[in-house]
């Protein structure tokens, strides 16, 4: 490897492992005071090889911590009336605490109207208008799983955030603007960077903490990283040019080695070495971001299961609590 390790790597991998142990304690409690697991319901509509792999490791986490896990699978020429009616059975069916519409939908689906459909109560991914609308109010309600991994990952590894000026590059409702509410919260001052900013590197380097969420593979490379800063990188995204993988992971005999067996490779939207160089703490891609969401997909499912039955016995130190 380059010299570019001299910043601490933020291990999301280890974080997501201690918040899904917490979990299972969570469920195990939840069922001891005469509660029922909680359950959780993904529908996957068409056959998108992606999808379905989030997909089953949703479910495949949700088992391992003790709760109920129903995966339903849809033709990808579904129409809206019958994706409606799906979604209006989940939010009927007693056993099912959260419910996720797995992202992208088919073209003919009207996606917003599938989100804004699910009960807020079991919105789980937090993607309903209410849930967003409680987030920016400081209200209780269900936080986009991505982002809240991101704030359990600082707060976990001891990244201060108050007065810090954090800087978000990109402005999903996802991930961008949900992170920039939170991350408020915690009284960072905050920036939202997206397509149309100008001078993206100045505005940049002038964050403590800064947060890529831009769906391009390393774009975000030593100029945007000022000396000390924290950088959490939100991408995934996939190399499978030689030339490409050379470039950001030359020296890197472990992904070099991945690509020569894989014909791929993963890599965030920043250029990992080149921001470790400047960096004080960085997320790794795979490892840092990506465990997360997963994890915190199970804490908001968890909370549904509590509250859907009146028992919110949530420990002290759990996300959440
Ligand atoms: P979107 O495509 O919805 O949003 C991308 C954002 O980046 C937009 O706001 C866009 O700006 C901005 N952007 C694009 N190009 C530039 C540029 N050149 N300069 C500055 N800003 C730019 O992506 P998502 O938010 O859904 O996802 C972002 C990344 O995070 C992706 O790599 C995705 O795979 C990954 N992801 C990872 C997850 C995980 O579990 N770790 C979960 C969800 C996403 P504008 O609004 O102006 O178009």
């Amino acid at each position: 490897m380059t010299e570019a390790t001299q910043a601490n790597l933020l291990d999301g991998t280890a974080v997501a492992a201690e918040i899904r142990s917490e979990v299972a304690a969570g469920v195990a409690a939840l069922t001891a005071a005469g509660g029922r697991a909680p359950g959780l319901a993904a529908v996957l509509v068409g056959d998108d090889p992606a999808s379905r792999r989030y997909v089953g490791s949703k479910a495949k986490a949700c088992e391992e911590v003790g709760m109920l896990s129903r995966v339903l699978t849809l033709p990808a020429d579904l129409s809206q009336a019958d994706l409606e009616a799906t979604v209006d059975d989940l939010n009927a069916d007693p056993a099912i605490d959260g419910i996720l519409v797995q992202l992208p939908l088919p073209k003919q689906l009207d996606e917003d109207a599938i989100l804004h459909r699910i009960d807020p109560g079991k919105d789980v991914d937090g993607f309903h208008p209410e849930n967003v609308g409680h987030l920016w109010l400081d209200l209780p309600g269900f936080v986009p799983a991505t982002p809240a991994g991101v704030m359990e990952l600082l707060r976990r590894t001891g990244v201060e955030l108050e007065g810090k000026h954090a800087v978000v590059v990109g402005r999903s409702h996802i991930v961008g603007k949900p992170m920039a509410a939170l991350l408020l919260a915690e009284n960072a001052t905050v920036t939202v960077c997206h397509s149309r900013t100008r001078d993206l590197a100045a505005v940049c380097r002038r964050a403590d903490v800064l947060v890529a969420a831009v769906g391009r593979a390393g774009m975000i490379g030593a100029e945007h990283v000022a000396p000390g800063a924290v950088v959490v990188d939100v991408g995934i995204n996939v190399l499978t040019e030689r030339e490409d993988v050379e470039r950001f992971f030359a020296g890197d005999e472990k992904k070099l080695g991945a690509f020569e067996r894989r014909g791929s490779v993963l890599i965030g939207d920043v250029d990992f070495h080149a921001a470790a160089a400047n960096a004080a703490a960085i997320t790794p891609v795979p490892g840092g971001v990506g465990p997360l969401t997963i994890a915190m997909l199970l804490v908001n499912t968890l909370t549904a299961g509590r509250r859907r039955q009146g028992l919110e016995i949530a420990s002290a130190g759990e996300p959440g609590a």
